[in-house]
């Protein structure tokens, strides 16, 4: 149960902290203005070796593991959530090929993430499947060396600049979750079409699409792994990028407390700094509790990951942290807003749009429902033992 940063993990986490300051921070509101993918992000994090942390060395990648991506996350999170997800969606893409894939497919495809010279997208959700994936539509019929995909993604994050899309598509439609393969389909497949973006309240960085697929033909050197075991290998996934979720809500809560804490020390009523009213500093003592427990439940989860510690017995580590950081960033960010008043609810603050962009995180990657429900299955089992 004990973690402990390294070196290496203080080491990039100050790089991270500079970036996020240097870089990110004077760019945050136009990202979110424009609603457009932050190339320049993407260039400034490859150029920083950022974009294969939770890659193994052998495959190109940092091999720096998934604390080593929480704390980066965090850090950029302070600033911009648009830009954490930026990080997020590289290990999304690539943790289905590093838990499921060939060797071959390692090689074909991991060093290329981690260089920066191809992004990729995690294409589960479709319009009739969520919370409940086995209930996809989406089918692929081997033909020949080929596989046939038809159906719809909605909703990929990235959809729209990814190189390639992991696709999680029914091979056998009689057999609920066993009948799921995982396809690695690159995004100039014939039949591979982007059908809609998404207007959206938050995280505008990054545009969420609709993703066609009409007939669309990919290598059966593409299957990842066995047909059969796409829906396991979706699930490990996402069970291991939910810490790392989790890193965006606490960034995102900390650089919230960071700018109403420095409001309060300059705004004045009755006389005095708010930061002198009891009602805001307890609001401020209430947001850094919340923001260390969440600490420590999002560092406990990640260090986990890196310990080989990721399979079914864990989940429930990686379900408390996600839950508790993100309703957690919901909650700062709308009590640093308040404490900034009628100034808190305009454009010319940040916390406006952390407010915004922090709602978007109960709901990804499995809704604060899906969490709780894996939860109290632990709990129910026996499997967190409090007795
Ligand atoms: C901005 C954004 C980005 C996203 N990016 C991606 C992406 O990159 N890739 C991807 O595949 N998906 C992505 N998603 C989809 C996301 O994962 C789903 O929206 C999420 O899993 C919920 O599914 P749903 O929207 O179909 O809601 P539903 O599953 O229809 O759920 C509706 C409501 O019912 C609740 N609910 C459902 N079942 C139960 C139950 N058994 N018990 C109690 N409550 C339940 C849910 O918690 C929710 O409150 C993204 C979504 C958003 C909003």
């Amino acid at each position: 149960m004990a973690y402990e940063l390294t070196e290496t993990h203080k080491l990039i986490r100050d790089t991270a902290r500079r970036i996020a300051r240097e870089k990110v921070q004077p760019r945050a509101a136009q990202i979110d203005e424009e609603g457009r993918y932050p190339d320049d992000i993407f260039a400034i994090y490859r150029q920083a070796g950022l974009l294969g942390l939770t890659i193994p060395a052998a495959y190109g990648g940092g091999g720096a593991g998934f604390l080593a991506l929480a704390l980066t996350v965090e850090e950029i999170s302070k600033y911009c959530s648009s830009s954490g997800l930026v990080l997020v969606l590289g290990t999304l893409s690539t943790q289905p090929i590093i838990l499921g894939g060939s060797e071959e497919q390692k090689r074909a495809w991991l060093p290329r993430v981690a260089a920066g010279d191809i992004k990729g997208a995690f294409g589960l959700t479709e319009p009739n499947a969520g919370s409940d994936p086995a209930a996809m539509e989406s089918r692929a019929v081997r033909d020949g060396d080929e596989y046939v995909i038809d159906g719809e993604k909605m909703f990929i994050s990235g959809g729209n600049v990814a190189d390639f899309v992991i696709v999680f598509a029914k091979t056998d439609p009689t057999a609920g979750p066993r009948g799921v393969s995982a396809f690695i389909v690159p995004t100039d497949s014939p039949g591979f079409s982007v059908a809609r973006l998404d207007h959206k309240m938050g995280v505008t960085g990054v545009p969420t699409a609709s993703l066609a697929f009409q007939g669309c033909r990919v290598p059966a050197a593409n299957l990842i792994g066995e047909e059969g075991r796409g829906f396991a290998t979706a699930m490990l996934t996402l069970g291991t990028c939910r810490p790392v979720v989790a890193a965006r809500g606490l960034g995102l809560a900390e650089g919230a407390l960071a700018y109403a804490l420095d409001f309060a020390r300059e705004r004045r009523t009755f006389g005095r700094p708010i930061l002198e009213h009891q009602a805001i500093r307890f609001m401020l003592a209430d947001m850094a509790t919340q923001i260390e427990a969440a600490r420590h439940l999002v560092y406990h989860a990640a260090w986990l990951i890196d310990q080989g510690k990721y399979d079914r017995q864990y989940a429930v580590y990686f379900s408390f942290a996600k839950v508790f950081a993100t309703e957690m960033a919901v909650k700062v960010s709308s009590d640093a807003m308040q404490i900034l008043g009628g100034q808190g609810y305009m454009k010319d603050h940040p916390l406006e749009r952390h407010y915004r962009d922090a709602r978007q995180l109960m709901i990804v990657e499995g809704t604060s429902e899906i969490q709780r429900m894996i939860i109290a299955h632990a709990v129910a089992e026996g499997d967190i033992a409090y007795w």
